[in-house]
């Protein structure tokens, strides 16, 4: 479940962003063909300059307005020549939640077009909030039942509106899970709580636990336990000088005998971290719910060997997450030259052992961390560490640094509902099952399912062919009006099973020993593009296209744009991205009137 951080949008991470893309490091790489153009510092200050100035020149597209200021989050430079800068906004020095866009540019700094998420004009009636900060706090920690942090003004722009309000975050909020912080929106004129939001993305719903809690199911997944005999790394290696990057053994819980690069600071010391992956690192929260990494102690080997395959020991768990976390990097390292979740050079992070019998595996943004649980020992017998479970919560690290769709309506319980939400869903299957494929490990046989190894009784939780054969969250198979409200994971089968489609097409086919038989709307026949394709296509939509109001039909929108980019509008790649859309009920004709 995708729990987003709205506080985004404020200053962190547009000022840090804003330095790295003018230092030239944030360049996202495109999808297909060489990985980067090669770009100066300079050049790079001079697209956002003239992506900036292009917005506000055609404001009755881009609908930028007096007072508004851009500033940049990511720049493309695509080797076939377009330019792309996303801006988050802000309005008379106030955050817009809901007024992030994409402008397109062509390589000689032409304006080509935007992607917005508002539609319309942000322009708040008043400046002037009726309601003291300190009262907006009040009411925020009341919400969240937890400690409030400083309340900043913000303009709320995500219904269509420009309410004044205060954007709150509240520390050791009560959740369904554990504790954790929140995003509270408070409207700085009437008082009302706007919103309400986790900041961190829990693997597992409440909806379905609370689903497999009344079915009874004990979920106790095989492992594999039977490290290789007499596996020892490289610990035997002479070197005077540490740190140094060496090579060990994992006996990992699901995934069997696995390489780990990892970093030796003695003779005799070896930590589970990572110096080629930018210093990618598991730790041991210790049973604590800890959301500070650097609490977290460091995970340590005399001899670079780690765990043995079963929970007997603690590192076990540290291995499968370590690899988890190292295959999803490089599955976006290597397709798409990414670097990092964040593009920005940093490595990911991950914590096992989190909290006390938590049965379940979450994306923290505020830690900007993974951190697993080790299952409740009832009905979740083992840790959440399985290989396309890290894959799915690193996606929403990656959809947290791109287009940050966002859920519209969250309830009480923390269930995300709405088109946006539910497209977040379904990238983090899509791109999940995707490392499957890139780290093709026997023990864990890439497929189309999501949760295979999870152990419950369906055999999986999710599954991109045919959504609507899972039982337990009652994953769609086609769009339709009510999508719109529907819960984030059941809505993901939409765009999750377009994405198949366009893949690897529609009816009877058997991969890797999966048998798959995917069906379409009116029954119509989908023949596929392949993996590689369709992912580039929609890596590419979701870098450039997307916002973090996109549904389903801008997604249509989206992945169209992309496949034209990169095979051309009359290219079969291109007819195929509408066909598999077609397939799902997402259709040019079917598009809905502006909601707002
Ligand atoms: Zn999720």
């Amino acid at each position: 479940m995708h729990r987003p951080h709205i506080r985004s949008v404020a200053v962190a991470v547009v000022a840090t962003t804003a330095v790295t893309c003018l230092a030239g490091q944030a360049l996202a790489a495109p999808a297909a063909g060489p990985n980067r153009t090669a770009s100066s510092a300079g050049s790079t200050a001079l697209v956002v300059a003239a992506a900036r100035a292009a917005a506000f020149a055609h404001a009755s597209a881009t609908g930028v307005t007096q007072g508004d200021e851009l500033r940049p989050e990511d720049v493309m430079l695509d080797p076939e020549g377009a330019r792309h800068v996303r801006f988050v906004r802000t309005h008379q020095g106030m955050p817009v939640l809901g007024g992030d866009l994409v402008v397109h540019l062509s390589r000689s700094l032409a304006y080509t077009g935007v992607t917005r998420s508002a539609d319309h004009t942000v322009k708040p009636a008043t400046t002037a909030p009726k309601l003291t900060a300190a009262q907006a706090a009040a009411k925020a920690a009341a919400a969240a039942q937890g400690t409030a942090g400083a309340a900043q003004l913000v303009v709320d722009a995500r219904d269509g509106g420009s309410a004044l309000a205060y954007q709150v975050r509240v520390d050791g909020a009560a959740t369904s899970e554990s504790t954790g912080s929140r995003t509270v929106v408070v409207d700085a004129v009437t008082g009302e709580v706007r919103s309400n939001t986790p900041d961190s993305d829990e693997f597992l719903s409440p909806h379905l636990l609370s689903v497999l809690h009344g079915d009874g199911q004990v979920i106790d997944p095989a492992t594999y336990n039977k490290p290789p005999a007499g596996s020892f790394g490289s610990g035997t290696a002479v070197a005077n000088t540490f740190p140094k990057t060496v090579t060990g053994t994992g006996s990992s819980l699901f995934v069997g005998s696995v390489p780990l690069t990892t970093t030796q600071t003695a003779r005799t010391t070896y930590v589970l971290k990572d110096p080629t992956r930018y210093g990618t690192e598991t730790r041991d929260a210790q049973g604590a719910e800890l959301e500070n990494f650097a609490g977290g102690k460091k995970i340590t080997s005399s001899g670079n060997a780690w765990g043995n395959g079963a929970t007997s020991s603690r590192v076990s768990a540290a291995v499968d997450a370590q690899y988890g976390v190292t295959k999803t990097l490089d599955f976006y390292g290597k397709t798409f030259g990414r670097k990092g979740i964040e593009d920005n050079s940093k490595g990911a992070q991950a914590m096992v052992h989190f909290g006390n019998k938590i049965a379940n595996a979450f994306w923290d943004s505020t830690c900007g961390c993974m951190l697993y649980g080790d299952g409740d020992g009832q009905q979740f017998k083992k840790p959440l560490v399985a290989l396309d479970v890290t894959g799915h919560e690193l996606t929403h690290g990656v959809v947290d640094a791109t287009a940050k769709l966002e859920p519209t309506f969250v309830d009480a319980w923390g269930n995300q509902y709405g088109e946006p939400g539910s497209l977040n869903e379904s990238l983090a299957d899509i791109f999940g099952s995707n490392v499957e494929f890139f780290a093709n490990n026997a023990k864990n046989p890439p497929n189309y399912l999501i949760g295979e190894k999870l152990g419950l009784a369906q055999k999986f939780l999710r599954r991109l062919d045919h959504p609507s054969l899972d039982k337990l969250e009652g994953t769609i198979d086609y769009w339709s009006a009510s999508t719109y409200s529907t819960e984030v994971h059941a809505g993901s089968g939409v765009s999750s099973h377009a994405y198949y489609l366009l893949a690897e097409g529609s009816g009877k086919k058997t991969i890797g020993g999966v048998a798959y038989d995917s069906p379409t709307y009116h029954n119509v026949t989908v023949k596929g593009i392949g993996r590689t394709k369709a992912t580039a296509v929609f890596y590419r939509a979701l870098t450039r296209y997307m916002v973090s109001s996109t549904d389903f039909h801008d997604a249509r929108v989206a992945t169209l744009q992309a496949a034209k980019d990169l095979y051309g509008a009359g290219s079969t790649e291109y007819k195929t991205v509408d066909q598999a859309w077609g397939a799902v009920n997402v259709t040019a004709a079917n598009t809905p009137a502006a909601r707002n």
